[in-house]
Protein backbone atom coordinates (compact mmCIF):
# COMPACT_ATOMS: atom_id res chain seq x y z
CA UNK A 1 0.00 0.00 0.00
CA UNK A 2 1.29 3.57 -1.06
CA UNK A 3 -0.16 5.40 2.14
CA UNK A 4 -0.05 3.12 4.96
CA UNK A 5 1.33 4.15 7.73
CA UNK A 6 5.66 4.29 7.96
CA UNK A 7 7.74 5.45 11.23
CA UNK A 8 11.65 5.61 11.58
CA UNK A 9 14.19 7.61 13.16
CA UNK A 10 14.84 10.65 11.10
CA UNK A 11 18.00 11.25 13.01
CA UNK A 12 21.55 9.35 13.26
CA UNK A 13 21.34 6.48 15.84
CA UNK A 14 23.52 7.10 18.68
CA UNK A 15 24.69 9.28 21.63
CA UNK A 16 23.08 12.41 21.13
CA UNK A 17 20.43 15.47 23.42
CA UNK A 18 17.26 14.60 21.22
CA UNK A 19 16.18 12.76 18.62
CA UNK A 20 13.08 12.98 15.97
CA UNK A 21 10.87 9.96 14.74
CA UNK A 22 9.15 10.87 11.75
CA UNK A 23 5.76 8.84 11.11
CA UNK A 24 3.31 9.40 7.97
CA UNK A 25 0.45 7.88 6.12
CA UNK A 26 -3.34 7.96 5.89
CA UNK A 27 -3.60 6.65 9.39
CA UNK A 28 -0.90 8.38 11.11
CA UNK A 29 -3.04 10.29 13.72
CA UNK A 30 -4.62 6.77 14.70
CA UNK A 31 -1.30 5.13 15.18
CA UNK A 32 0.49 8.60 17.06
CA UNK A 33 -3.11 8.28 19.49
CA UNK A 34 -2.02 4.68 20.33
CA UNK A 35 1.54 6.01 21.61
CA UNK A 36 1.05 9.92 22.32
CA UNK A 37 -0.73 10.56 25.87
CA UNK A 38 -3.52 12.78 25.08
CA UNK A 39 -2.84 13.38 21.29
CA UNK A 40 -4.88 15.92 19.27
CA UNK A 41 -4.60 16.58 15.58
CA UNK A 42 -6.08 20.03 16.41
CA UNK A 43 -3.05 22.00 16.55
CA UNK A 44 -1.14 21.52 13.42
CA UNK A 45 2.77 22.81 13.37
CA UNK A 46 2.82 23.40 16.77
CA UNK A 47 4.76 21.67 18.79
CA UNK A 48 3.16 20.01 22.17
CA UNK A 49 4.22 18.52 25.34
CA UNK A 50 3.24 14.79 26.06
CA UNK A 51 4.28 11.31 27.42
CA UNK A 52 5.02 8.50 24.80
CA UNK A 53 3.98 5.01 25.86
CA UNK A 54 3.90 1.71 24.51
CA UNK A 55 0.52 0.85 23.43
CA UNK A 56 -1.38 0.07 26.44
CA UNK A 57 1.98 -0.38 28.37
CA UNK A 58 4.88 1.49 30.17
CA UNK A 59 6.54 5.52 29.73
CA UNK A 60 9.40 5.45 27.22
CA UNK A 61 9.90 9.44 27.74
CA UNK A 62 8.02 12.48 27.85
CA UNK A 63 8.74 14.94 24.38
CA UNK A 64 7.47 17.16 22.12
CA UNK A 65 4.85 16.29 18.65
CA UNK A 66 4.58 18.49 16.01
CA UNK A 67 1.07 17.68 13.35
CA UNK A 68 1.05 18.48 10.26
CA UNK A 69 -1.97 17.24 8.25
CA UNK A 70 -1.94 16.65 5.06
CA UNK A 71 -1.12 18.34 2.43
CA UNK A 72 0.64 20.59 3.93
CA UNK A 73 3.73 18.04 5.26
CA UNK A 74 7.16 16.93 3.84
CA UNK A 75 5.19 13.83 2.81
CA UNK A 76 1.80 15.74 1.41
CA UNK A 77 0.24 12.80 3.90
CA UNK A 78 -0.65 12.95 8.01
CA UNK A 79 2.39 13.27 9.28
CA UNK A 80 3.63 13.68 12.87
CA UNK A 81 7.29 14.39 14.01
CA UNK A 82 7.75 13.21 17.65
CA UNK A 83 11.19 14.48 19.19
CA UNK A 84 12.34 12.76 22.34
CA UNK A 85 15.77 12.31 24.33
CA UNK A 86 18.50 10.55 22.13
CA UNK A 87 20.86 7.89 22.88
CA UNK A 88 20.31 3.94 21.76
CA UNK A 89 16.95 2.96 24.40
CA UNK A 90 14.56 5.93 23.93
CA UNK A 91 14.73 6.44 20.24
CA UNK A 92 14.45 2.91 19.41
CA UNK A 93 11.97 1.68 21.73
CA UNK A 94 9.70 5.32 20.60
CA UNK A 95 10.05 3.67 17.06
CA UNK A 96 8.98 0.08 17.86
CA UNK A 97 6.11 1.17 20.13
CA UNK A 98 5.05 3.21 16.68
CA UNK A 99 5.56 -0.03 15.20
CA UNK A 100 3.43 -1.85 17.62
CA UNK A 101 0.58 0.63 17.09
CA UNK A 102 0.00 -0.21 13.59
CA UNK A 103 3.10 1.80 11.76
CA UNK A 104 5.19 -0.18 9.26
CA UNK A 105 9.21 0.46 9.43
CA UNK A 106 10.12 2.49 6.53
CA UNK A 107 12.14 2.16 3.95
CA UNK A 108 15.44 4.35 2.84
CA UNK A 109 13.89 7.32 1.20
CA UNK A 110 10.48 6.48 1.83
CA UNK A 111 9.24 9.68 2.84
CA UNK A 112 10.75 11.48 0.22
CA UNK A 113 9.64 9.38 -2.30
CA UNK A 114 6.39 9.70 -1.04
CA UNK A 115 6.52 13.46 -1.49
CA UNK A 116 7.44 13.19 -4.66
CA UNK A 117 4.80 11.04 -5.55
CA UNK A 118 1.99 13.44 -3.73
CA UNK A 119 3.35 16.21 -6.25
CA UNK A 120 5.37 17.69 -2.90
CA UNK A 121 9.03 17.71 -4.46
CA UNK A 122 9.82 16.29 -7.69
CA UNK A 123 12.72 13.94 -9.23
CA UNK A 124 15.42 16.89 -9.06
CA UNK A 125 14.56 18.47 -5.90
CA UNK A 126 14.21 14.98 -4.13
CA UNK A 127 17.96 14.19 -5.32
CA UNK A 128 18.55 17.72 -4.21
CA UNK A 129 17.11 16.68 -0.65
CA UNK A 130 19.80 13.79 -0.23
CA UNK A 131 22.96 16.38 -1.84
CA UNK A 132 22.11 19.01 0.87
CA UNK A 133 22.18 16.38 3.84
CA UNK A 134 25.68 14.36 2.37
CA UNK A 135 27.06 18.33 1.48
CA UNK A 136 30.62 18.65 2.99
CA UNK A 137 31.36 21.72 1.80
CA UNK A 138 29.54 25.45 1.64
CA UNK A 139 29.55 25.77 -2.20
CA UNK A 140 27.95 22.65 -2.60
CA UNK A 141 25.28 22.99 0.15
CA UNK A 142 24.30 26.32 -1.69
CA UNK A 143 23.92 24.40 -5.34
CA UNK A 144 21.72 21.73 -3.38
CA UNK A 145 19.59 24.10 -1.55
CA UNK A 146 19.11 26.40 -5.38
CA UNK A 147 18.33 22.79 -6.69
CA UNK A 148 15.67 22.14 -3.99
CA UNK A 149 14.05 25.48 -3.85
CA UNK A 150 13.70 24.69 -7.67
CA UNK A 151 15.91 26.66 -9.78
CA UNK A 152 16.72 23.67 -12.37
CA UNK A 153 13.28 22.27 -11.87
CA UNK A 154 11.36 25.45 -13.20
CA UNK A 155 14.13 25.62 -16.45
CA UNK A 156 12.97 21.68 -17.25
CA UNK A 157 9.93 22.59 -17.02
CA UNK A 158 10.05 25.84 -19.10
CA UNK A 159 11.60 23.04 -21.92
CA UNK A 160 8.91 20.97 -21.40
CA UNK A 161 6.51 23.11 -21.89
CA UNK A 162 7.83 24.82 -25.08
CA UNK A 163 8.01 21.55 -26.48
CA UNK A 164 4.65 20.64 -25.20
CA UNK A 165 3.17 23.60 -27.60
CA UNK A 166 5.52 23.26 -30.15
CA UNK A 167 3.68 19.41 -30.61
CA UNK A 168 0.78 20.95 -30.07
CA UNK A 169 1.40 23.14 -33.83
CA UNK A 170 3.09 20.28 -35.50
CA UNK A 171 -0.05 18.09 -34.68
CA UNK A 172 -2.29 20.54 -36.11
CA UNK A 173 -0.12 20.77 -39.27
CA UNK A 174 -0.64 16.89 -39.36
CA UNK A 175 -4.54 16.98 -38.76
CA UNK A 176 -4.95 19.64 -41.44
CA UNK A 177 -1.71 19.44 -44.07
CA UNK A 178 -3.95 21.28 -46.93
CA UNK A 179 -4.36 24.09 -44.77
CA UNK A 180 -2.09 26.88 -46.01
CA UNK A 181 -2.28 28.95 -43.10
CA UNK A 182 -1.63 26.65 -40.57
CA UNK A 183 -0.98 28.81 -37.11
CA UNK A 184 2.79 28.67 -37.70
CA UNK A 185 4.78 27.41 -40.76
CA UNK A 186 6.84 24.28 -40.67
CA UNK A 187 10.37 26.84 -40.84
CA UNK A 188 8.94 28.57 -37.62
CA UNK A 189 8.55 25.22 -35.75
CA UNK A 190 12.01 23.98 -36.31
CA UNK A 191 13.42 27.02 -35.16
CA UNK A 192 11.28 26.65 -31.97
CA UNK A 193 12.84 23.39 -31.72
CA UNK A 194 16.20 24.61 -32.42
CA UNK A 195 15.62 27.73 -29.88
CA UNK A 196 14.70 24.55 -27.38
CA UNK A 197 17.93 22.49 -27.91
CA UNK A 198 20.39 25.23 -27.81
CA UNK A 199 18.54 25.84 -24.11
CA UNK A 200 19.13 22.10 -23.62
CA UNK A 201 22.82 22.19 -25.18
CA UNK A 202 23.78 25.24 -22.72
CA UNK A 203 22.19 23.05 -19.32
CA UNK A 204 24.24 19.89 -20.72
CA UNK A 205 27.21 22.01 -21.00
CA UNK A 206 27.57 22.76 -17.14
CA UNK A 207 26.91 19.35 -16.17
CA UNK A 208 30.96 18.75 -15.79
CA UNK A 209 31.37 21.34 -12.74
CA UNK A 210 28.20 20.91 -11.40
CA UNK A 211 28.93 17.23 -11.55
CA UNK A 212 32.08 18.14 -9.61
CA UNK A 213 30.52 20.47 -7.44
CA UNK A 214 28.40 17.63 -6.07
CA UNK A 215 31.05 14.69 -6.10
CA UNK A 216 33.75 16.73 -4.46
CA UNK A 217 36.76 17.48 -7.43
CA UNK A 218 39.45 14.80 -7.59
CA UNK A 219 42.40 15.89 -7.11
CA UNK A 220 45.31 13.17 -7.43
CA UNK A 221 49.50 14.13 -5.91
CA UNK A 222 51.94 12.69 -8.18
CA UNK A 223 55.95 12.66 -8.26
CA UNK A 224 58.35 10.57 -7.16
CA UNK A 225 58.75 8.64 -4.05
CA UNK A 226 60.16 11.11 -0.90
CA UNK A 227 59.05 14.33 -2.89
CA UNK A 228 56.80 15.09 -0.20
CA UNK A 229 53.58 14.51 -1.14
CA UNK A 230 52.10 12.36 1.77
CA UNK A 231 52.88 15.81 3.50
CA UNK A 232 50.90 17.88 1.44
CA UNK A 233 48.26 15.83 1.32
CA UNK A 234 48.20 16.19 5.21
CA UNK A 235 49.02 20.06 5.05
CA UNK A 236 46.14 20.31 3.04
CA UNK A 237 43.39 18.01 4.46
CA UNK A 238 44.80 19.72 7.67
CA UNK A 239 45.14 16.21 9.65
CA UNK A 240 47.56 13.49 10.06
CA UNK A 241 45.81 11.20 8.10
CA UNK A 242 48.48 9.75 5.45
CA UNK A 243 51.18 8.00 6.80
CA UNK A 244 54.53 10.19 6.32
CA UNK A 245 57.68 8.01 5.85
CA UNK A 246 61.05 8.92 4.73
CA UNK A 247 61.77 5.54 3.27
CA UNK A 248 61.11 5.79 -0.45
CA UNK A 249 57.78 3.94 -2.24
CA UNK A 250 56.28 2.62 1.17
CA UNK A 251 53.09 4.64 0.97
CA UNK A 252 51.64 1.82 -1.08
CA UNK A 253 47.98 2.47 -1.18
CA UNK A 254 46.19 4.95 -2.10
CA UNK A 255 44.13 6.97 0.33
CA UNK A 256 41.65 9.43 -0.06
CA UNK A 257 40.44 12.25 2.21
CA UNK A 258 37.67 14.47 1.36
CA UNK A 259 37.87 18.74 2.56
CA UNK A 260 37.13 22.05 0.82
CA UNK A 261 39.51 24.32 -0.36
CA UNK A 262 37.78 27.83 0.00
CA UNK A 263 34.14 26.32 -0.12
CA UNK A 264 34.77 24.50 -2.78
CA UNK A 265 34.90 19.91 -1.78
CA UNK A 266 37.66 18.37 -3.23
CA UNK A 267 38.61 14.62 -3.14
CA UNK A 268 43.27 14.60 -2.37
CA UNK A 269 44.02 11.11 -3.29
CA UNK A 270 47.78 10.89 -2.64
CA UNK A 271 49.16 8.20 -5.12
CA UNK A 272 51.61 5.15 -3.98
CA UNK A 273 54.46 4.99 -5.99
CA UNK A 274 53.90 6.21 -9.66
CA UNK A 275 57.38 5.40 -10.78
CA UNK A 276 58.54 2.18 -11.75
CA UNK A 277 59.78 -0.13 -8.86
CA UNK A 278 61.06 -3.72 -9.04
CA UNK A 279 58.88 -4.79 -5.97
CA UNK A 280 55.49 -6.73 -7.17
CA UNK A 281 53.50 -4.83 -4.50
CA UNK A 282 54.90 -1.54 -5.79
CA UNK A 283 53.59 -2.80 -9.57
CA UNK A 284 49.61 -2.93 -7.88
CA UNK A 285 50.48 0.48 -6.56
CA UNK A 286 51.60 1.52 -10.17
CA UNK A 287 48.03 0.10 -11.90
CA UNK A 288 46.52 2.28 -9.23
CA UNK A 289 47.91 5.37 -9.56
CA UNK A 290 47.76 4.99 -12.90
CA UNK A 291 43.58 4.64 -12.96
CA UNK A 292 43.94 7.51 -10.48
CA UNK A 293 45.65 9.94 -12.58
CA UNK A 294 42.99 9.28 -15.62
CA UNK A 295 40.37 9.86 -13.43
CA UNK A 296 42.00 13.21 -11.72
CA UNK A 297 39.51 16.02 -12.50
CA UNK A 298 43.28 17.64 -11.40
CA UNK A 299 47.18 16.49 -11.04
CA UNK A 300 48.95 17.95 -8.42
CA UNK A 301 52.27 16.93 -9.78
CA UNK A 302 55.21 17.26 -7.53
CA UNK A 303 58.41 17.99 -7.61
CA UNK A 304 61.07 19.32 -5.26
CA UNK A 305 62.06 22.80 -5.50
CA UNK A 306 65.88 22.22 -5.52
CA UNK A 307 65.53 20.11 -8.86
CA UNK A 308 65.05 20.28 -12.09
CA UNK A 309 61.62 18.91 -13.69
CA UNK A 310 62.02 15.87 -15.39
CA UNK A 311 61.13 14.44 -18.80
CA UNK A 312 58.70 11.86 -16.97
CA UNK A 313 57.59 14.73 -15.13
CA UNK A 314 57.46 16.84 -17.88
CA UNK A 315 55.08 14.34 -20.11
CA UNK A 316 52.30 14.34 -17.06
CA UNK A 317 52.24 18.41 -17.32
CA UNK A 318 52.12 18.16 -20.72
CA UNK A 319 49.38 15.44 -20.85
CA UNK A 320 46.73 15.92 -17.98
CA UNK A 321 45.33 18.74 -16.38
CA UNK A 322 47.63 19.53 -13.62
CA UNK A 323 49.67 21.88 -11.58
CA UNK A 324 53.40 21.84 -11.34
CA UNK A 325 53.68 21.90 -7.40
CA UNK A 326 57.56 22.38 -6.01
CA UNK A 327 58.04 21.09 -2.85
CA UNK A 328 60.02 21.82 0.10
CA UNK A 329 60.29 25.49 -0.76
CA UNK A 330 61.86 26.32 2.57
CA UNK A 331 64.86 23.54 1.60
CA UNK A 332 65.74 25.29 -1.65
CA UNK A 333 64.44 28.70 -4.28
CA UNK A 334 62.11 26.68 -7.03
CA UNK A 335 63.78 26.86 -10.32
CA UNK A 336 61.85 28.70 -12.66
CA UNK A 337 58.69 27.12 -13.23
CA UNK A 338 55.61 25.88 -10.59
CA UNK A 339 53.96 27.23 -7.38
CA UNK A 340 56.28 26.76 -4.53
CA UNK A 341 55.23 25.37 -1.23
CA UNK A 342 56.43 24.21 2.07
CA UNK A 343 54.57 22.68 4.58
CA UNK A 344 57.09 23.55 6.91
CA UNK A 345 56.12 26.86 7.13
CA UNK A 346 53.24 26.86 5.37
CA UNK A 347 53.96 29.20 2.30
CA UNK A 348 52.25 28.36 -0.58
CA UNK A 349 49.37 26.50 0.50
CA UNK A 350 46.79 29.10 0.44
CA UNK A 351 48.16 29.98 -2.77
CA UNK A 352 47.43 26.32 -3.99
CA UNK A 353 44.42 25.98 -2.18
CA UNK A 354 43.18 28.96 -4.37
CA UNK A 355 44.64 27.80 -7.82
CA UNK A 356 42.63 24.59 -7.39
CA UNK A 357 39.83 26.43 -6.72
CA UNK A 358 40.07 28.50 -9.83
CA UNK A 359 40.74 25.54 -12.14
CA UNK A 360 38.55 22.97 -11.50
CA UNK A 361 35.63 25.13 -10.71
CA UNK A 362 36.06 28.17 -13.25
CA UNK A 363 32.78 28.29 -14.80
CA UNK A 364 30.97 27.45 -11.32
CA UNK A 365 32.49 30.52 -10.05
CA UNK A 366 31.56 33.36 -13.10
CA UNK A 367 28.38 32.02 -13.13
CA UNK A 368 28.10 32.49 -9.35
CA UNK A 369 25.57 30.18 -8.98
CA UNK A 370 23.01 31.72 -10.53
CA UNK A 371 22.10 29.84 -13.62
CA UNK A 372 20.52 26.05 -12.36
CA UNK A 373 22.95 23.38 -13.32
CA UNK A 374 22.93 19.66 -14.33
CA UNK A 375 24.66 17.88 -11.10
CA UNK A 376 23.99 14.21 -11.97
CA UNK A 377 25.07 11.77 -15.07
CA UNK A 378 21.09 11.22 -14.96
CA UNK A 379 20.11 14.77 -15.65
CA UNK A 380 22.85 14.41 -18.53
CA UNK A 381 21.81 11.36 -19.50
CA UNK A 382 18.10 12.49 -19.74
CA UNK A 383 19.00 15.53 -21.34
CA UNK A 384 21.35 14.31 -24.14
CA UNK A 385 18.55 11.82 -25.06
CA UNK A 386 15.64 14.89 -25.38
CA UNK A 387 18.56 16.57 -27.80
CA UNK A 388 19.31 13.70 -29.51
CA UNK A 389 15.40 13.19 -30.03
CA UNK A 390 14.99 16.87 -31.33
CA UNK A 391 17.73 17.08 -33.56
CA UNK A 392 16.09 13.86 -35.10
CA UNK A 393 12.81 16.13 -34.95
CA UNK A 394 14.69 18.64 -37.11
CA UNK A 395 15.77 16.29 -39.98
CA UNK A 396 11.97 15.26 -40.42
CA UNK A 397 10.94 19.26 -41.00
CA UNK A 398 12.68 19.47 -44.16
CA UNK A 399 10.42 20.66 -47.47
CA UNK A 400 9.76 16.79 -47.72
CA UNK A 401 9.47 16.43 -44.59
CA UNK A 402 7.67 13.58 -42.51
CA UNK A 403 5.59 15.38 -40.33
CA UNK A 404 4.73 12.31 -38.37
CA UNK A 405 7.40 10.88 -37.77
CA UNK A 406 9.17 14.58 -36.44
CA UNK A 407 5.80 14.62 -33.67
CA UNK A 408 7.30 11.16 -32.69
CA UNK A 409 10.11 12.47 -31.59
CA UNK A 410 8.92 16.03 -30.00
CA UNK A 411 7.10 13.33 -27.59
CA UNK A 412 10.62 11.28 -27.00
CA UNK A 413 12.15 14.85 -25.75
CA UNK A 414 9.06 15.79 -23.83
CA UNK A 415 9.17 12.41 -21.98
CA UNK A 416 13.12 12.55 -21.32
CA UNK A 417 12.35 15.91 -19.60
CA UNK A 418 9.57 13.89 -18.16
CA UNK A 419 11.23 11.09 -16.71
CA UNK A 420 13.75 13.78 -15.44
CA UNK A 421 11.49 15.72 -13.55
CA UNK A 422 9.10 12.45 -12.26
CA UNK A 423 6.21 13.87 -13.96
CA UNK A 424 5.18 10.36 -14.75
CA UNK A 425 5.14 7.57 -12.79
CA UNK A 426 8.18 5.40 -13.28
CA UNK A 427 8.50 3.04 -10.72
CA UNK A 428 11.93 1.91 -12.15
CA UNK A 429 13.48 5.68 -12.01
CA UNK A 430 12.12 6.13 -8.41
CA UNK A 431 13.61 2.86 -7.54
CA UNK A 432 17.21 3.97 -8.77
CA UNK A 433 17.14 7.62 -7.48
CA UNK A 434 15.95 6.59 -3.34
CA UNK A 435 17.83 3.71 -3.69
CA UNK A 436 20.86 5.66 -2.51
CA UNK A 437 19.00 7.16 0.57
CA UNK A 438 18.84 6.32 4.28
CA UNK A 439 15.98 5.42 6.40
CA UNK A 440 14.37 8.24 7.75
CA UNK A 441 14.75 10.65 4.99
P1 LIG B 1 56.21 11.19 -0.37
O1 LIG B 1 57.00 9.93 -0.50
O2 LIG B 1 56.22 11.94 -1.67
O3 LIG B 1 54.84 10.96 0.15
O4 LIG B 1 57.01 12.14 0.66
P2 LIG B 1 56.75 12.41 2.20
O5 LIG B 1 55.60 13.29 2.41
O6 LIG B 1 56.77 11.11 2.90
O7 LIG B 1 58.04 13.31 2.57
C1 LIG B 1 59.36 12.82 2.43
C2 LIG B 1 60.27 13.59 3.39
O8 LIG B 1 60.30 14.97 3.05
C3 LIG B 1 59.81 13.53 4.84
O9 LIG B 1 60.97 13.43 5.66
C4 LIG B 1 59.16 14.87 5.07
O10 LIG B 1 59.22 15.30 6.42
C5 LIG B 1 59.98 15.77 4.19
N1 LIG B 1 59.21 16.93 3.71
C6 LIG B 1 58.02 16.93 3.08
N2 LIG B 1 57.60 18.18 2.80
C7 LIG B 1 58.57 19.02 3.26
C8 LIG B 1 58.75 20.46 3.26
O11 LIG B 1 57.89 21.25 2.79
N3 LIG B 1 59.89 20.96 3.80
C9 LIG B 1 60.82 20.14 4.35
N4 LIG B 1 61.89 20.70 4.87
N5 LIG B 1 60.70 18.80 4.37
C10 LIG B 1 59.59 18.23 3.84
Amino acid sequence: MLSDPIAALATPPGRSALAVVRLSGQRAFEVAAKVIEGFTSRHPRVALLASFHVPGGSTIDRGLYTVFPGPHSYTGEDLVELSCHGGLLVPTRLVSALHAAGARPAAPGEFTRRAVLNGKLDLVQAEAVGDLIDAIAPNQARAALRQLEGGLSRRLAELREALIETEALLSYDIDFPDEDDGPVSPAQIAGRIMDVAGRIERLIATSGSAERLREGALLVLAGRPNVGKSSLFNALLGSDRALVTEVPGTTRDTIEGHTDFLGWPVRLADTAGLWDSPDQIDRLGIEVSRRYLSAADLVLLCVDAGREVGSDERTITQERSSILVRTKSDLALAAGEGLPVSVVTGAGLGELRRAVAERVFADRISLADLEPALTRERHRIALSRARDALTDALACLGPVGEPVLAAHHLRQATSALEELLGVVDVEEVLDRVFGSFCVGK
